[in-house]
């Protein structure tokens, strides 16, 4: 089975990668798909992303990035996956996930999204939170993998 991991990604966090690789186990081959969002200024470039990602993921087996504009369902189509995977941390991440998995059931109904419940050590990981962690000097080592807390801390110390 083909998966499509949609999401920012603004950083990737470990919450992510752990998503990414249990469904890898049990469905097959991952496609992380940066969404090219134009109504948000992102702390990272598409292509900074997509560095991040591939280094993380170097070790990793049957899983890509790739980036992608406009709708979910269409890049799903794209890259004829069998179900798109979206993450649930809290209440909260339900109520939003939900409405966007209606949303896209309504655009195409050939298209399933399954979801994944965190593990609960990552279930406070967000990339919002990481990025203000890391604003305020703390430590970020146990949040994201290397290359994102180096990224992090360069542009941190660049704004100083
Ligand atoms: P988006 O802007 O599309 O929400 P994100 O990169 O924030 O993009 O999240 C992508 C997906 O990963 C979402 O389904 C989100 O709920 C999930 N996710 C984010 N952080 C975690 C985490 N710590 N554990 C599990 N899922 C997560």
């Amino acid at each position: 089975m083909k998966v499509l991991y949609p999401g920012s990604f603004d950083p990737l966090t470990y919450g992510h990668l752990d998503l990414v690789q249990r469904a890898s186990e049990r469905f097959g081959d991952v496609i992380i798909a940066i969404l090219d969002n134009p109504t948000k200024v992102p702390t990272f470039s598409i292509e900074r992303r997509i560095q991040q990602i591939n280094s993380s993921i170097s070790n990793l087996q049957g899983i890509r990035v790739i980036s992608y504009r406009g709708l979910t369902v269409q890049c799903a189509k794209k890259y004829k996956v069998d179900l798109i995977l979206r993450g649930l941390r809290a209440m909260s991440d339900f109520e939003y996930e939900l409405q966007i998995a209606h949303t896209n059931r309504t655009l195409d109904n050939s298209i399933e999204t399954i979801f994944l419940a965190t593990e609960s050590h990552h279930s406070f990981l967000s990339s919002s939170v990481v990025k203000e962690v890391a604003l305020f000097g703390g430590k970020v080592d146990h949040m994201v993998p290397p290359i994102v807390a180096t990224d992090l801390y360069q542009i941190n110390n660049k704004n100083k």
